[in-house]
């Protein structure tokens, strides 16, 4: 579904991926693990194409996103992003929060993206709450709404950018319990965390990023033995 082949992206002199290849296959979980600047978020956002590379090739659901050509609109459709800033429409119900995209962009009439958002609150545990504002639900649930409203696009890929950082220890479990379970339906998932228990124990694949590299990749059990002092010391840096 993913593959990155050799990416390289740079911000003015700053070479900021230096090489990047890995691989996510369908139903798979990846975990993006590395120190702060290493380049993970820029390596999520070259995904949804949020950023555009500068050499390599990188293919997302079909869509070949080196061509500059490539059109957009289907690779939006394929893949859903959230990011640790929720951004739900303040002066919108969550249930309109969840429809708009839906409605706006696939055209879905009212009354099927009603039902839609009906079956991704109640995955999310939230159904109760579709007449909510916003600012009436804890940060946990607000960041599960906007999980929700990704999902209503019935994307094949998600993306997550450390979506539990900016909440308390109590609202983070909260939030990766239902991407666990969306890891457990089989949705493909690639995700930025520093939540080294949630890596262990639902990544199928764990890439260590590194000034730009890839340093050590493969399945969570380099998170128990890795193999390069690198990785050890960031895990250890971690407990
Ligand atoms: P963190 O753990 O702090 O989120 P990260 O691994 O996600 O870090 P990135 O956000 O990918 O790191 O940033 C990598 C480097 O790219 C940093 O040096 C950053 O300053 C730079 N950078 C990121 N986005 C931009 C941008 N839009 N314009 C210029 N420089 C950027
Ligand atoms: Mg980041």
């Amino acid at each position: 579904v993913v593959e990155l082949k050799n990416i390289h992206k740079t911000f003015g002199t700053n070479h900021v991926l230096r090489g990047v290849s890995f691989e996510v296959h369908r139903g798979q979980v990846a975990a993006i693990i590395g120190q702060s600047g290493s380049g993970k978020s820029t390596a999520l956002r070259c995904m949804d194409r949020l950023e555009t590379i500068d050499s390599g090739e990188l293919n997302v659901c079909g869509h070949a996103l080196h061509d500059p050509k490539v059109d957009l609109k289907p690779l939006r459709r394929d893949v859903g992003i959230v990011f640790q800033s929720y951004n739900l429409f303040p002066h919108l119900t969550v249930e309109q929060n969840v429809t708009l995209a839906p409605r706006a962009v696939k055209g879905m009439k009212a009354s099927e993206a009603q039902e839609i958002a009906a079956a991704v609150l109640a995955k999310v545990g939230l159904k109760e709450k579709m007449g909510a504002y916003p600012e009436q639900l804890s940060g946990g649930q607000q960041q599960r709404v906007a999980i929700a409203r990704s999902l209503a696009m019935e994307p094949k890929l998600m993306l997550f950018d450390e979506v539990t950082s900016a909440l308390d220890p109590q609202l983070t479990g909260e939030v990766l319990r239902v991407m666990e379970q969306l890891a457990a339906d089989g949705m493909t998932m690639v995700l930025v965390t520093h939540e080294m228990a949630f890596a262990r124990n639902v990544a199928h694949q764990v890439i260590y990023m590194r000034d730009g590299k890839v340093h050590e990749s493969g399945t969570a059990d380099i998170l128990r033995q890795p193999s390069t002092r690198e990785l050890a010391d960031f895990i250890s840096a971690d407990a």
